[in-house]
């Protein structure tokens, strides 16, 4: 880089100016010293550690006793639980895992038991990789028995190698080289932050959607492959720390405040725009009709009696809906953020829905009057909405208390007009999951339009560095 030397004065060989260049040098560069400390009086950058390999479950918890049998095609070295070897073989060979008479487990291989009666063994492959019911893992496993005499086997894995086996299964194979590398470097600050998640079952992640869906080798492909070891070191950090990256699969345009979804407020899960989403892709738009009869059974549990009657009682700016009232003949009751999503099981895609409503007659119970412009005392419409500091609310019982020379006061009366006697409850969404952080959908229109992972993770994370 070219940088033009700053003369503060011209050459002169005068040893007077000479010393008052020196002066002047000293004393900027004890201003620049000061100054430095006054801006930036304790910037430390820590550099983040990764964590070398993570403990996957890959049979944990089960209650079943029944052995379970694995493959070792390139040979396998075992050790017990203070890492002695206790066998070793290079021969292709099938190891079978059963309940020990002395407790524990015995392995055993060709019909002979190779390893009795410990907590735990290791199983490490000499050459090619581990296979459990059809699926090759790297890595080694750690077989162990469950006081519940059922077994856990962990896949102990490289996190890259973890990642490898996650990227397909989240976004699919076939997403652009950018979607893939965002979704990676997703994949890989989810197993990083969640270490320990399941430490009472002696791993860290599971394989399922509770955690990440994770196939080992088998959902590997040459492009996957790329994408992880082209951002093999990249982890997304918030204010130096790890960020929990949660995605969904689709959002319709625009995502969510996680404040909306979870209750807590993450500052870098803010509501961004989603622009590049396929509006074809069947859950971009959707519509999830159930009848009251329908919804009584699937709400049973609640005692709410025959369901009546469903309201949106508050939603954010992008009819994101975060109370969701339902009444029935014995009972209502209030379902709150993620619940307004999940109360009907998979029936509603989204938390982004709109309610129409289709038989049945509306009243309304009560009524705010108000005095207009001329004085004249007026009913205020169903449904009205007031200005607060926290931006136009809608003004129902739940929400809006008034502060009275008695303290705060709800205001009575207040209520959404009820409808008796729908056929039909019908809810208009868009997009599919939680709608927090990145969209999968988005991300492979932002890949196909030109953009980097980097553009897709900061453009989804508000305020990340990578
Ligand atoms: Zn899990």
């Amino acid at each position: 880089m070219n940088k033009k030397p700053i003369k503060f004065l011209p050459q002169s060989s005068s040893a007077l100016l000479n010393s008052k260049y020196i002066a002047l040098k000293i004393t900027l560069c004890l201003i620049i010293f000061a100054m430095s400390i006054t801006f930036f009086p304790h910037v430390k950058v820590k550099a983040y550690t990764p964590p070398d390999a993570l403990r996957v479950g890959i049979i944990y918890n089960s209650v079943s006793s029944n052995p379970i049998t694995f493959s070792a095609p390139g040979g396998v070295t075992i050790y017990d639980s203070t890492g002695a070897q206790t066998y070793q073989t290079n021969n292709s060979v099938n190891i079978t895992m059963q309940k020990s008479a002395l407790g524990g487990v015995d392995a055993v291989i060709d019909g002979s038991i190779v390893a009795s009666g410990v907590t735990d063994l290791t199983f490490t492959p000499n050459s090619n990789f581990l296979a459990l019911s059809g699926i090759s893992y790297r890595g080694s496993f750690i077989v162990n028995r469950l006081s519940t005499d059922g077994f856990n086997v962990i896949n102990k894995v490289n996190i890259n190698d973890y990642v490898q086996g996650v990227v397909a299964k989240e976004i699919g194979a076939s997403s652009p080289t950018e979607a893939l590398k965002a979704q990676a470097v997703c994949a890989r600050n989810y197993g990083a932050a969640h270490l320990n998640k399941h430490s009472k079952y002696g791993f860290d992640v599971c394989n399922t959607t509770d955690c990440q869906v994770y196939g080992g080798i088998n959902t590997e492909t040459p492009a996957i492959i790329d994408a992880v070891q082209a951002t093999s070191n990249v982890y997304a950090l918030y204010n130096g720390a790890l960020a929990d990256l949660v995605f969904s699969s689709s959002t319709g345009g625009y995502t969510e405040d996680a404040q909306y979804v979870w209750g807590g407020d993450v500052p870098y899960l803010k509501p961004v725009d989603s622009l590049y989403e396929d509006k074809n892709k069947s859950y971009y738009n959707w519509t999830y009709e159930i009848t009251p009869a329908e919804a009584t059974t699937k709400l049973s549990k609640y005692g709410l009696g025959n369901i009546t009657d469903i309201q949106i009682i508050a939603a954010t700016p992008r009819n994101v809906t975060t109370q969701l009232k339902v009444i029935g003949d014995a009972g209502e009751k209030v379902f709150k953020l993620e619940a307004c999503r999940t109360l009907f099981g998979t029936g509603l895609k989204s938390q982004a829905y709109t309610l129409t409503k289709e038989g049945g007659t509306t009243t309304t119970p009560s009524q705010i009057m108000a005095i207009d412009k001329d004085y004249e005392t007026q009913a205020v419409p169903s449904n009205p909405s007031i200005i607060t500091s926290n931006g136009t609310q809608p003004l129902t019982e739940s929400v809006i208390a008034v502060i009275t020379k008695d303290g705060t006061q709800s205001i009575p009366g207040v209520s959404t007009p009820t409808t008796s006697g729908v056929t039909k409850f019908v809810f208009n969404g868009r997009g599919f999951g939680h709608l927090v952080g990145l969209s999968q959908e988005g991300a492979i229109g932002m890949a196909k339009a030109g953009f980097s992972y980097q553009d897709i993770l900061k453009h989804f994370y508000t305020g990340i560095t990578l």
